[in-house]
């Protein structure tokens, strides 16, 4: 499958007028932990990520709207919304996408990574009535990672194993390869909005690879991660 460069990455609800399920763990609290170290894991090896979540709401309507246009606005290549399943007695994982394309394609190899960590397998789900899979663009799924309200599902429950097993299907699905390390030693007069121009990066990558605390304070002499 081709190359990825942008992924949207859809934090399910977590803002006012579009609140999760409530189970034995919180389907927000999920929700958040997944998405965001998805995010990490995919701007580690250089994707570029557009996080879709809104910071606020004023109706469902709009949450669902905002979410779309971002990635939209900024032509992402592939969607992927980020949820968690609650329905008294239900368990195990699903992926829901429009039938038939690359979407669909792509759930069936992401699924499996998330089912070899023990949950049940419901199958990739042909949905045409979802907004975030109906309006965007692009590609789209959303994956139902398990259900917060089972305690088969919960018990041992591990975000960062659920962020890892997606991350491995999208790796697998768009052949990613790390970026090789470029390097670059800090001169005196350098700033990161510089040296993103230079590297083609961008500051959030610089940040996240070398752990920078405070974006003003590089030093000459000091050897930042640029890719
Ligand atoms: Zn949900």
């Amino acid at each position: 499958m081709n190359k990825i460069s942008t992924i949207a990455i859809d934090i399910g609800h977590n803002v006012q007028f579009d609140g999760g399920a409530l189970g034995i763990k919180s389907e927000n609290v999920l929700n958040f932990e997944v998405g965001t170290k998805l995010i990490e894991k995919c701007r580690a090896v250089g994707i570029n990520v557009i996080n879709c979540t809104p910071k606020s709401a004023v109706s469902l309507y709009d949450s669902l709207n905002k979410r779309v246009e971002a990635a939209n606005n900024r032509n992402a290549d592939f969607f992927i919304s980020i949820h968690h399943n609650a329905c008294a007695g239900g368990h195990g994982t699903e992926i829901l996408c429009i039938p038939g394309g690359k979407a669909e394609e792509v759930a069936n190899i992401i699924l499996p990574e998330i089912v070899k960590l023990g949950f049940s397998n419901r199958g990739v789900k042909p949905r045409n009535d979802l907004f975030v899979l109906n309006k965007t663009n692009m590609s789209a799924i959303l994956i139902e990672c398990a259900f917060c309200d089972s305690k088969r599902d919960m018990q041992n429950y591990d975000t960062e194993k659920v962020a890892e097993a997606i991350f491995q299907g999208l790796y697998k699905a768009f052949n990613i390869s790390k970026t090789t390390e470029v390097y670059h030693i800090v001169a005196p007069g350098d700033t990161l909005w510089a040296l993103t121009r230079k590297y083609g990066t961008t500051i959030n990558n610089i940040v996240t690879l070398n752990n920078i605390k405070n974006i003003n304070l590089i030093c000459p002499g000091q050897k930042l991660r640029m890719k």
